[in-house]
């Protein structure tokens, strides 16, 4: 109820600050992912994958079920009007299922919250994950990576109006807020133990205790961050360099090799033929880094 009553008032905030924002001369209107500029996904003809047991299940329903986030801005983000979802998660699930042979228009994706993604692997409810996901060893015993396709940092966010925090050696009995299950959460928990942690299923709801002032920062990957503080560039800033690597990888049922391999084929042809570029560049790009080069796809042996 009080997290309920915290969203809507951020959601009050946003719209008066957008609405301000609009009405002021000289000031550019929030950019959001542009679909003009999107890529058209060819789909694979005659493509086909009998040793992965989750293609065959996709291509007798004719779709790929995928998990997603929906709340991060240029990475997967729910339109609430119409239920479509779109960011550069969204590009690369879409692209992968344009490679194996499904059309991409019919994905339908899942929201799956950080804490969640492995069992939803492991009992089936989705092919496969895209969603700002660590391929670390710890995941590996229990899902199978594509990738990675994207390398981010973890990072802080903090209000504007923040002079104490500069860097994680900061964040001594401050209040941090981060995704329950998530790398960025265990890595304040075992390297800053006397911050003050505080967990939810989301960093949409760390955001909106940032803006009331529940919690002093917001903990997670850059590019997640960077995508909230420019939605409200007056309210947030990210501060200090990234202080990990978080490679990002497609979730795979751990058994499915064949999917895998695939996946990894699928996504260094994309890389190639400048989709994936030209992906970033309409939805990740907006937020204000340009394309870099994609890191190496792993490809690591079966085991
Ligand atoms: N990349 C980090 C992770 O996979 C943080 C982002 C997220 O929670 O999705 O845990």
């Amino acid at each position: 109820m009080i997290v309920k009553s915290l969203r809507l008032l951020t959601a009050l905030a946003v719209a008066a600050l957008a609405a301000t924002a609009c009405g002021k001369e000289g000031t550019p209107p929030v950019k959001g992912p542009s679909a003009a500029e999107l890529p058209k996904y060819q789909v694979a003809q005659g493509f086909s994958l009998p040793d992965s047991k989750t293609w065959k299940k996709a291509d007798k329903r004719g779709h790929f079920v995928v998990g997603a986030k929906e709340d991060q801005p240029y990475l997967g983000e729910k339109n609430p009007a119409n239920g479509v979802y779109s960011g550069f998660d969204i590009e690369i699930a879409k692209m992968i299922s344009a490679s194996l042979g499904l059309d991409p228009k019919k994905i339908s994706f899942k929201t799956i919250a950080s804490a969640n993604r492995e069992t939803a692997l492991q009992n089936g409810q989705i092919d496969y994950y895209v969603g700002t996901y660590t391929i670390n060893d710890n995941r590996k015993k229990l899902v199978g990576f594509g990738g990675p396709y994207y390398m981010a940092g973890q990072s802080l966010l903090v209000r504007t109006d923040e002079d104490d925090i500069h860097g994680p050696q900061d964040l001594d009995g401050k209040r941090v807020c981060s995704a329950a299950g998530s790398t960025p959460y265990q890595r304040i928990q075992a390297d800053y133990p006397k911050a003050e942690l505080v967990a939810y299923d989301t960093y949409s709801v760390c955001v909106d205790n940032l803006l009331t002032y529940q919690v002093d920062a917001v903990t997670t990957d850059d590019a997640i961050l960077l995508g909230y503080a420019a939605k409200v560039p007056d309210e947030l800033k990210l501060v200090g360099k990234p202080f990990s690597e978080e490679p990002y990888g497609i979730g795979v049922p751990r058994s499915d090799n064949a999917l895998r391999f695939a996946v990894d084929t699928a996504l260094a042809q994309r890389e190639k033929d400048g989709d994936w570029k030209k992906a970033y560049d309409a939805t990740l790009g907006l937020s204000g880094v340009p394309a870099p080069k994609p890191p190496a796809i792993d490809r690591y042996p079966a085991s």
